[in-house]
């Protein structure tokens, strides 16, 4: 997903397979664990491994979607996603740009364009809540927030979509608890999807990013650190600090130590800037426990009981080499988002 070929990021809800029956029954667990003995507990255990079997045999049973053709791409797939398979009889699934319903044939996507889309000739759905203008050299650049109870449909397509380049995605249906970020590039013919980032509307961990895709055609562009800047810039819009959801895959973890190395570094990297680990963490929005680890592994600090009260010298040579040494990052511009359109509430309120 970044400039180095990582594509997805899957979090803690990639382990789930069936979004909706787990998601119930762990909640289940934790509810009776409060106010019931382990035999209880057990016998919910046991319904958990059920539904992670019947998940499993799902996901084998899933078939792989050899092509799909996407606007003016025709894009090889990477994983299996629950398409229904009648819809693509020709090996291949026709999506329709403006709004992601899937068809099995051009004629009859031609068709829905012309006749059925909801979206056609309208931008995309939710608010647009950040706006890159087109230069001589690039389009213009568009990130529409989506709340997935208001725009179920194209939530529920955005997820399957993203499927077919992660290998472990697993929520598909149940999208009403989350925001949905999604980017397009926008030229004379309209907006394009790029990609897109999840937030659940309520985190008590204060998790800012669940899932994140770059589709394969715009990959190598910066796109993914450019959303999870913006994941940040939202954090701190809402005076928080954030982190992504956990378990990290391997590509979403080095995309992430990445991000944090460049953004606390160009923080830092000023001459006879001095800055606590909570300054850094206020100014940045990334969450301390994360800046600490990014010191640690830096050898910026040598011990994590220093770093709680550390003063960090940017003047030192080992920040300034390692700063000079860094690879330039895409981030967005604070100023370019309208918040006045958003309608994301800060973790833990309700929305
Ligand atoms: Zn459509």
């Amino acid at each position: 997903m970044d400039q180095r070929g990582n594509v997805s990021i899957c979090t803690r809800r990639s382990e789930k397979t069936n979004g909706i029956k787990r998601g119930r029954v762990e909640e289940s667990i934790v509810l009776k664990r409060k106010r019931s003995n382990d035999a209880d507990c057990d016998k919910f255990e046991d319904l958990l491994a059920k539904y992670q079997e019947i998940d499993t045999q799902s996901m084998k049973m899933m078939k792989k979607v050899p092509q799909i053709v996407l606007g003016r791409y025709v894009i090889d797939t990477w994983y299996p996603s629950p398409y229904p398979t009648m819809f693509y009889p020709e090996n291949k699934l026709y999506i329709c740009e403006n709004c992601l319903s899937y068809t099995s044939t051009q004629r009859f996507l031609k068709h829905h364009q012309a006749n059925e889309c909801p979206r056609n000739k309208n931008s995309p759905p939710g608010a647009r809540i950040y706006y890159e203008k087109p230069s001589k050299t690039a389009d213009g650049l568009a990130l529409f927030e989506i709340d997935g109870k208001m725009d179920t449909t194209f939530a529920q397509n955005l997820c399957l979509l993203a499927k077919l380049f992660m290998d472990q995605k697993t929520l598909y249906f149940d999208v009403a608890l989350f925001h949905f970020f999604v980017l397009y590039r926008h030229d004379k013919d309209g907006y394009h999807i790029v990609g897109y980032f999840s937030k659940e509307k309520l985190s008590p961990e204060n998790y800012n990013l669940s899932c994140i895709v770059i589709l394969p055609p715009y990959q190598r562009h910066g796109y993914g650190s450019l959303l999870i800047s913006i994941s940040y810039e939202i954090s701190k819009y809402h005076g928080q600090v954030g982190t992504p959801e956990r378990p990290l895959s391997t590509h979403g973890r080095a995309a992430y130590v990445e991000y944090w190395k460049y953004t606390i570094l160009n923080e830092i990297s000023i001459p006879k800037c001095k800055l606590s680990v909570e300054q850094l963490s206020h100014r940045t929005g990334i969450m301390p426990q994360d800046i600490t680890d990014v010191l640690l592994s830096c050898n910026i600090v040598r011990s994590i009981s220093i770093v709680d009260q550390c003063i960090i010298n940017g003047s030192c040579r080992k920040v300034q080499a390692q700063y000079q040494a860094l690879r330039p990052l895409r981030l967005c511009n604070s100023r370019l988002f309208s918040w006045k359109k958003s309608s994301a509430k800060p973790n833990g309120m309700k929305s």
